[in-house]
């Protein structure tokens, strides 16, 4: 969602919730994936508790709690995210046991080993895949899983483009073997890696992103924010189409296994 010129944080936070609010995930993924995932998890039952953290409005949120038994929280940054995640949840008649809370990746507002399962898909990045999973594990019940997506090389090499792009956005993209080593030595025992397939990218990402970027710019004219956001998305479909056979998101479920 960022480089170094024009990082995030340059960004009008409230104009990033706004056009991400008109779609419905804030990044790559779909419901097939989320319940491929879903599926190497054996441990839920109706007294289980899940945290999916950078849940963003929820997309996959509701996806899973459609599809497996117990309480759902939802915890982002963003009130507005929360907001809509709630509605979201009231909407599909799971606000019983889904509820959104705005806080911090960084500081989790949770007791040590109080769930069973922790989700995360395209947001782990925001505190670093290793300090993440290091930092994460303490909150989850022995026995119980994680499930996060994260960006990876699917090549030994590439071309300098498309390796200083990401190395602008995100340095710690790596390649899977090396991801599925940093959870193992983050006290993980690997379960499934999969890729996350291209549909996850465009259909289900950036081509919901095309058709609300015009409006978006109309009502916002002459902003040099509003611009930014767009021309980095656009860039970064650019980027995609271009080199998509060398990287994507991986998905990996992992088990915290009497360790
Ligand atoms: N999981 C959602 C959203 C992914 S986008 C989906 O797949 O659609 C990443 C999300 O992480 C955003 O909603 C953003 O607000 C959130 N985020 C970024 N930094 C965060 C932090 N420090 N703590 C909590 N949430 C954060």
């Amino acid at each position: 969602m960022s480089n170094e010129d024009t990082s995030i944080h340059d960004f009008d936070f409230g104009l990033i919730c706004e056009y991400f609010s008109h779609i419905e995930r804030q990044g790559p993924g779909s419901p097939e994936a989320t319940l491929k995932a879903l599926s190497f998890i054996n441990n839920l039952n109706n007294e289980s508790s899940i945290i999916d953290i950078g849940c963003g409005t929820g997309g996959q949120t509701m996806v899973l709690a459609q599809n497996a038994p117990g309480n759902f929280k939802g915890l982002d940054m963003f009130p507005t995210f929360i907001d809509l995640f709630n509605a979201n949840a009231k909407k599909n008649n799971l606000q019983d046991r889904v509820k959104g809370i705005v806080g911090t990746m960084m500081e989790l507002p949770f007791n040590d080993e109080e769930f069973d399962l922790i989700w995360s898909e395209g947001a782990i990045y925001n505190i670093g895949f290793e300090k993440g999973l290091n930092y994460w594990n303490r909150f989850l019940k022995r026995g119980g899983y994680i499930a996060v997506t994260e960006a990876c090389w699917f090549t030994e090499t590439r071309l300098q483009e498309i390796n200083s792009f990401w190395n602008d956005a995100y340095p710690e993209i790596d390649a899977i073997s090396n991801k599925v080593d940093v959870m193992q030595k983050a006290g993980f025992i690997p379960v499934a890696t999969f890729i996350l397939g291209q549909d996850c990218w465009l259909e289900n990402f950036y081509d919901p992103q095309s058709i609300i970027q015009e409006e978006f710019l109309k009502k916002h004219p002459s902003n040099e924010n509003a611009e930014n956001l767009v021309g980095e998305m656009k860039h970064e479909v650019e980027m995609y189409n271009k080199y998509k056979e060398f990287y994507g998101y991986v998905f990996s479920s992992a088990g915290r296994f009497n360790l």
